[in-house]
């Protein structure tokens, strides 16, 4: 690979909040999303992701490629980032785990909602298998966050399902139901020209399922999106995303099998034409200017050779 080879960068977001929350320090707001989509539009040629993996394929791709990417179907996706998506009329490709969708709400997300909304100054946590914690403070709360989802990861599903719902039942307060998209907003997405992925029904450590079940987390969550726009689904993102923990070889060719012409992990780099297409690295600048923003992303161009299984 010389130092010439195009490289294709591709940005991975999950929410795009109304405004900065100390619980969600990982999410940009839509302040943030719009001065990032500012210089990613300055600076790169930002595809669909479809188009870009077949350019990388072709060797027709652009000098400075990049794609943006959202997994998980959260509303606000559609209420505050598309609308600055077309104000700088960039495209967008949107990962959606489809159990969720119309009131559904996350494991993590009850643990999040749970842990900001929970009054006094303890929580009792015995339902995660920890002890009671202190969220006197903001700053406390996002710790024991943090600690939460750490403890829950890598449980089988239905028991980290079970155990967010314990937790949030110990502390009984109302959780928001309207996190994720409709199937109204989904349209929406699809019939503003942005590109709709699959990101499995449940949203399951798919190295954890048995093959059949896994198999069918990623064919139905395809069915289903096919079925609500009227177009064929041909992109898939591995939920969590890390080649080896969260997915193994098998699932891979699982997504190959089915038909898919590509998917991205969340291993971090740039694609090259030597990239698995089924194994596509991504990442997300944090950087909180523009000129480092650009900088860090003018630098993870030259981060090649993505983990993959
Ligand atoms: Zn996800």
């Amino acid at each position: 690979m010389g130092p010439f080879s195009r490289c294709l960068s591709i940005l991975i977001y999950h929410r795009v909040i109304a405004e900065p929350d100390p619980l969600l320090s990982g999410e940009v707001c839509a302040k943030e999303f719009d001065w990032q989509l500012r210089v990613l539009g300055r600076w790169f040629r930002v595809l669909p992701l479809g188009e870009a993996v077949a350019r990388l394929r072709d060797g027709t791709l652009p000098v400075r490629a990049a794609c943006v990417t959202f997994d998980d179907g959260y509303a606000d996706n559609v209420t505050a980032a598309l609308p600055i998506l077309r104000r700088h009329g960039l495209p967008a490709t949107f990962f959606l785990a489809t159990a969720f969708i119309d009131g559904g709400r996350m494991w993590n997300d009850t643990v999040i909602e749970t842990v900001r909304r929970a009054p006094g100054n303890t929580l009792d946590a015995r339902s995660v298998g920890l002890d009671t914690l202190g969220i006197a403070t903001p700053d406390l709360r996002r710790r024991v966050i943090d600690r939460l989802l750490a403890a829950l990861k890598y449980l089988p599903m239905e028991e980290r399902q079970r155990r967010a719902g314990e937790l949030s039942a110990a502390a009984a307060c109302e959780l928001p139901s309207g996190l994720m998209m409709t199937t109204e907003q989904v349209r929406q997405l699809h019939r503003s020209g942005m590109q709709i992925g699959a990101h499995t029904v449940n949203h399951p450590i798919l190295a954890k399922l048995d093959p059949e079940r896994a198999g069918n987390e990623i064919r139905e969550s395809r069915a289903w999106l096919e079925a609500i726009t009227g177009a064929s689904v041909n992109l898939f993102a591995y939920p969590n995303g890390k080649p080896g923990l969260d997915y193994r070889r098998e699932h891979v060719d699982m997504v190959k099998d089915l038909g898919f012409e590509a998917a991205v992990s969340t291993a971090r780099g740039v694609a090259q034409a030597a990239s698995d297409p089924f194994q596509l690295p991504r990442f997300t600048p944090w950087d909180r200017t523009p000129g480092k923003f650009l900088l860090r992303l003018m630098q993870t161009t030259f981060h090649t050779g993505a983990e993959r299984v």
